[in-house]
């Protein structure tokens, strides 16, 4: 896939999902897609397999609440390295053994080139930790994946993701500080 075009059309920062069990993962690899949405990523890659139940969740989110993302799965995880770099884009690999998000961070923002941020499940093949720019530790303790790109974008982004608006939403909330106010924008 030529990725310049995908970076072009969506914007320049894509999570790439990698070794997803569809039998136990279901429901943190949506978590991941929908962190990837609503902190501010312009695409979600599901590498090497297509599990509809995990894309339709993310395409749920997307057609309720708005955002425009790139959105794939099935293709070979490491055919998208490949070809992401070939593109000029850069790739960030989030591992407890890589570096201090702090120490890179500011490396990582200076740069122009098309951002893709590898996440994960249980065993990593070494590839990734071989072709990445950078391996980025969220702090050098195991933890999750989820948690790990939520804290990467926020400090990519230095929290003004928190503050998106997302083009086509239905609904929207209405912030306040006692119950839950929704409201519909279709009317409109
Ligand atoms: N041994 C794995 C590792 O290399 O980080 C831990 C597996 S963890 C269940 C699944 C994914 O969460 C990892 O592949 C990584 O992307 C992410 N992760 C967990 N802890 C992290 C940390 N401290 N820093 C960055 N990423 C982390």
């Amino acid at each position: 896939m030529a990725y310049t075009h995908v970076a072009k059309a969506y914007g320049k920062v894509y999570v790439l999902r990698i070794g997803h069990r569809p039998e136990r993962d279901k429901r943190i690899t949506t978590h991941v897609g929908l962190v990837a949405r609503a902190f501010g990523a312009n695409g979600f890659i599901l590498a090497d397999i297509c599990d509809e139940h995990v894309m339709d969740s993310i395409r749920g989110v997307l057609e309720r609440w708005g955002g425009e993302m790139f959105l794939s799965c099935g293709e070979p995880g490491k055919r998208v390295v490949r070809e992401w770099k070939k593109s000029g884009g850069e790739v960030i690999h989030l591992t407890m053994y890589g570096v201090h998000v702090d120490d890179i961070i500011e490396v990582i923002r200076a740069s122009k080139k098309p951002k893709l941020i590898v996440v994960g499940a249980e065993k990593v093949p070494p590839y990734y930790y071989e072709e990445a720019d950078y391996n980025v530790a969220i702090g050098n303790q195991p933890h999750s994946e989820v948690a790990a790109l939520a804290v990467f974008l926020d400090r990519l982004y230095m929290g003004k993701e928190l503050r998106l608006e997302f083009p086509n939403a239905k609904i929207k909330i209405i912030p306040s500080l006692r119950g839950k106010k929704v409201v519909s924008l279709e009317d409109n």
